[in-house]
């Protein structure tokens, strides 16, 4: 077992019920101050590979061993930090009594990888270290270690599990995911319908219609010091990094204010591209960006927007694009992953139809950015067809419901094989 976790001895509860949150205790890896991943400056905390492998240590246990008279089904793991827990199963218990391990990838850009000196340290078997296992170029790779190994492996989109399978999607990971094509589906989020619930959200003059907006969106321009311009006010909330595409938005934008559109910018991260955004709304009158992370200004922005803006180069899912569907803040979004199967773009037949919800871009570029923000404003300023997007983005299901029901449904059919 990882050493740490040696170190302090856990309690666990003898009876289990449906429902019930098991929580790991281990005050040496896990309370100390700064992030859950991080340290308050932002670097990883050194000792993350022992933290993650003993939650994974202790999922395989439980599944080994149950508590009292209870046994898992099914041991559920997401990304890197729950990677080991396969690897772990196979070394506590027999291969006739493994509980089914289903491995859901978040973003495959994060490997989990740690250098093979650990390789004690983690309790992993040294003639395991090979690539039908989880070498991954030279390193422990723990979500190598979950594609390998899990029974299902699923994903947050159904065009992003597509994606993952190709070069320039799979981070080095699609060969690996290739193989496994056959255990391998998307399956889209959700988000929690009442935490955001315009008709119900005590950031905001609550609002059921569209034009409920409108208040909203006075108050968030004169909070972000904005002019009462009539052009769309843009939000975007997103990490700031090379994925999120904010780098486009900034070549894209002049298209965008030069028809009296305006931004609205939320976001932390890179710190180059935290000053590149400032320096530019130091000298736009029509674009303002607050760093930091805050999730009462994301919903006030939510509610007085009028487009969300989600540039990203690849989103395996995405969630603000479902929050803007759900408050009637038109999406605007690059074509790829679940931007791709949340989104109904506005595109003639959509339109005749009258089922768009929003729109999307491609390639993912300033230039393609620059001619979606030109069709945004002809949408805007066309303000029947703009009201019935937003009254058919609002209708969108975006709860659990459906996808719940999709992995109830891939539980059952592992259950019974
Ligand atoms: P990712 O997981 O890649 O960061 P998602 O869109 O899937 O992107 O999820 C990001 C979540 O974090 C959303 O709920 C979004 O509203 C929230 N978020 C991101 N940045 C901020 C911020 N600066 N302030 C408040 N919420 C934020």
């Amino acid at each position: 077992m990882p050493r740490s976790a040696k170190q302090t001895p856990f309690t666990l509860k003898t009876k289990v019920g449906c429902g019930d949150l098991l929580v790991l205790d281990a005050p040496h890896l896990y309370d100390r101050d700064g992030g859950l991943y991080t340290d308050n400056s932002g670097r990883d905390w050194p000792d993350n590979p022992e933290r993650f492998a003993a939650l994974s240590y202790v999922a395989a246990h439980l599944c080994a061993d149950g508590l009292g008279k209870w046994r898992p089904d099914i041991v559920h793991g997401h990304d890197w930090q729950a990677g080991l827990i396969g690897e772990f199963q196979r070394a506590l218990a027999s291969d006739a009594v493994q509980v089914p391990f289903v491995f859901t990838i978040h973003n495959v850009a994060f490997h989990g990888t740690t250098s093979p000196d650990r390789l004690d340290a983690l309790s992993l078997r040294k003639d395991r270290f090979t690539p039908d296992h989880f070498e991954f170029w030279g390193q422990i790779s723990t979500l190598k270690a979950a594609l390998t190994k899990a029974d299902r492996i699923t994903t947050v989109s159904k065009t992003y599990a597509e994606e993952l399978m190709t070069p320039e999607f799979g981070m080095g990971m699609d060969g690996v995911l290739r193989a496994r094509a056959g255990v391998l589906t998307g399956i889209v989020n959700g988000i929690d319908t009442d935490v955001w619930d315009p008709a119900n959200d005590s950031e905001l003059k609550p609002y059921k219609s569209p034009n409920g907006k409108r208040s909203n969106k006075k108050a968030l321009q004169a909070e972000f010091g904005l002019p009462n311009s009539k052009g769309p006010l843009c939000v975007l909330i997103s990490r700031l990094t090379e994925q999120k595409g904010i780098d486009l938005l900034l070549n894209a934008l002049p298209a965008l204010l030069s028809r009296g559109g305006q931004l609205a910018l939320l976001g932390s991260g890179d710190p180059e591209l935290e000053v590149a955004l400032l320096e530019r709304a130091s000298v736009e009158v029509n674009m303002s960006v607050r760093i930091g992370y805050d999730e009462a200004l994301s919903h006030r922005m939510m509610g007085g927007g009028d487009a969300i803006l989600v540039p990203s180069r690849f989103e395996p899912c995405g969630l603000t694009q479902l929050y803007g569907l759900r408050y009637g803040t038109v999406p605007l979004v690059a074509l790829t992953g679940g931007l791709a199967d949340t989104v109904i773009n506005a595109n003639s037949a959509a339109l005749a139809k009258g089922v768009a919800t929003g729109l999307q871009f491609s390639p993912v570029t300033a230039n393609a950015l620059a001619n979606a923000f030109d069709r945004l404003c002809d949408l805007y300023f066309d303000s029947k067809t703009w009201g019935a997007m937003q009254r058919n983005a609002m209708k969108q299901p975006v709860g659990w419901d459906s996808s719940a029901a999709e992995y109830a449904a891939l539980y059952t059919q592992l259950l019974s094989n």
